[in-house]
């Protein structure tokens, strides 16, 4: 009976009731918004960007840049939020970036971004939301 209960149980979430169907779209199943249509895509507000399915913390306004590519883009991550993997999808070779916690679909990591990491995180605005700073 013990060891039982010590066993993780698997993902039971029903992600299909608690997103919206864009939101399960991309967050379950690994799809990616009309570029220049997030909400977050323009927002200049302090906060902290948050996984839109399990809420944790992932990004800080003061990572997030404007790259011109149409997503929300951050030169950096809050430490141990993301998990990355290698995703050879639509013939390309890219980094994706997952939610470590819930296991949510965010976006891709590139190396073009600005210095000091030079790392740009692009990511869907649907997979994320805000909390501003007060
Ligand atoms: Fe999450």
């Amino acid at each position: 009976m013990k060891e039982s209960k010590l066993k993780a149980k698997p993902e039971q979430t029903d992600w299909k009731k608690k997103l919206t169907p864009e939101q399960y779209h991309i967050l379950r199943e690994k799809g990616t918004e009309k570029p220049f249509s997030g909400k977050l895509l323009y927002n200049i507000e302090n906060g902290t960007y948050v996984c839109a399915a399990c809420g944790t913390e992932l990004f800080s306004s003061e990572t997030k840049f404007d790259a011109g590519c149409g997503w929300p883009s951050f030169s950096d991550v809050i430490k141990d939020r993301v998990v990355l993997q290698e995703d050879h999808s639509f013939g390309m070779k890219r980094t994706e970036v997952i939610c470590k916690k819930c296991g949510g679909h965010l976006g891709h990591l590139f190396d073009d971004g600005p210095q000091p990491t030079g790392l740009r995180y692009c990511i869907n605005s649907v997979s994320l939301g805000f909390k501003k700073k007060r």
